[in-house]
């Protein structure tokens, strides 16, 4: 089934019995040539890019729940390629191109929306930090542009301009970033898949691996055993507890973190503004909703769900930056599982176990890379070499010293 405006008027037509489902259900075959384990947003896209670009033909994807259950479908939906080194922009950048395309290719509707994100300054300090962040974006062709005070104000004259501590002072923008729909994505992608003959697999939670003289030979899940000629590990929040079975330990720390929807309100927020005095960064949805988040909680969890005090501190962020939020009432809040590695920055590597691949580490930032984190996850799965935009992203950097410490805030998960 394609989809297209004929297609839709088609079957306003003909009582809309055309649709059909977007993948199937089948039941796991004995062995496959590549399992994926994690139907996120990145396991779902390695999927899709080993069957498009590589030509891989024997792939399953297996989720220990519904595909999209995790952080996919609970982030904050921030697109973006604004980042400073050089082991990430090329990545984050690679990453924006395929979103700019991602629904003419997957003919799925994932309302990529280009709004724009607009990061606030509130020092002199801050605006030299950001005209260096914004040299390093145009070099890489994302687009920068340095905004003052007055044009921020002629944009968002909502803001608290004049807060005695954190008056704001100009921002930098990417107007080609924005936001997308997060499940719409995690659909696309497994239609994607599985029009190209990927098995994905629902409730097939892993929980082990067969390893025999260095080398994996499948995994044990809660359907029983499946074989595989290589594995890729890309469940993100869990990433310790299922990379444990494989005995390694890995330089992550997973922490909740938040998000936040407030009752629908009129169009007041026009892309995504982050403020740079605090952890505090906010949209709004289509259907109105101001949509938004911050920190971590404080402490280590594998539990779904945030506490208090995250809430109080994400709150007077909002309001320290345009009091006005204070007079919306909010209408969710739920939590996600975040793989905070000591670094701030991504692992997509081989590991010592062969056939065992991993990509995870994605700290609070995952969702924007979906595509390129699929695509390079996919390229190192089929060619066993680091994609040339992802070269960066290996375990040994612990080892040698060449940490990616885009914050340079050091081995803290919560400054970053
Ligand atoms: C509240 C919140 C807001 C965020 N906001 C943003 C944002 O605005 N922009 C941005 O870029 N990023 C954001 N992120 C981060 C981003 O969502 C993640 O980094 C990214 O989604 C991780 O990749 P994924 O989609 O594959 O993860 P997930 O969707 O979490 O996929 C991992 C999957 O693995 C499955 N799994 C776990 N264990 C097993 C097992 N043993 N067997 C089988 N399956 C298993 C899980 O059920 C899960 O479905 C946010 C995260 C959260 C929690």
């Amino acid at each position: 089934m394609k989809f297209s405006g004929f297609k839709v008027v088609k079957e306003a037509l003909t009582g809309h019995k055309g649709w059909t489902q977007l993948w199937r259900s089948p039941e796991p075959k004995p062995a496959y040539d590549i399992v994926i384990v994690g139907g996120g947003g990145h396991g779902l896209a390695t999927a899709y890019y080993l069957a498009k670009v590589y030509g891989e033909l024997s792939i399953a994807v297996l989720e220990k729940g519904w595909i999209g259950s995790g952080n996919a479908g609970r982030n904050t939906t921030i697109i973006r390629s604004n980042y400073l080194l050089p082991g990430n922009q090329p990545f984050y950048e690679f990453s924006m191109k395929l979103w700019e395309n991602l629904e003419q290719d997957t003919n799925f509707n994932s309302m990529v929306s280009q709004r724009s994100i607009l990061n606030l300054i509130h020092s002199d300090g801050q605006r030299d930090a950001y005209r260096r962040r914004g040299n390093a974006m145009m070099l890489s062709d994302a687009g920068a542009k340095l905004l003052s005070r007055d044009d921020v104000k002629h944009m968002v004259p909502f803001l608290n301009f004049d807060n005695a501590r954190f008056p704001i002072k100009g921002g930098l923008m990417q107007t080609r970033a924005g936001t997308a729909r997060h499940d719409g994505v995690v659909w696309g992608y497994a239609r994607g898949a599985d029009q190209r003959g990927v098995d994905i697999i629902q409730n097939c939670e892993v929980t082990g691996f067969k390893i025999e003289d260095g080398k994996v030979l499948g995994v044990e899940t809660s359907r029983g055993f499946i074989g595989a000629k290589k594995v890729g590990v890309s469940v993100a929040g869990s990433s310790g507890r299922v990379m444990e079975k494989a005995g390694m330990r890995l330089p992550i720390e997973s922490h909740a973190l938040q998000a936040f929807v407030s009752e629908g309100l009129k169009p007041t927020i026009p892309g995504v503004i982050t403020f740079g005095a605090g952890h505090f960064y906010v949209s709004q949805s289509d259907k109105g909703g101001l949509v938004f988040g911050g920190d971590i909680d404080g402490y280590n969890s594998y539990a779904q769900r945030g506490n208090l005090p995250v809430v109080e501190d994400v709150l007077e962020g909002g309001m320290a930056l345009m009091p006005m939020i204070g007079r919306a009432r909010l209408l969710r809040a739920w939590g996600g599982l975040v793989d905070m590695s000591m670094d701030g920055s991504p692992i997509i590597d081989k590991t010592g176990i062969e056939g065992l691949y991993f990509n995870g580490a994605w700290n609070y930032g995952g969702f924007k890379a979906t595509p390129a984190a699929g695509y390079t996850f996919a390229h190192l799965l089929a060619t066993d070499t680091p994609h040339e935009t992802a070269t960066a992203f290996r375990f040994d950097r612990f080892n040698r010293g060449y940490v990616i410490d885009e914050k340079g805030v050091g081995a803290q998960p919560n400054l970053h």
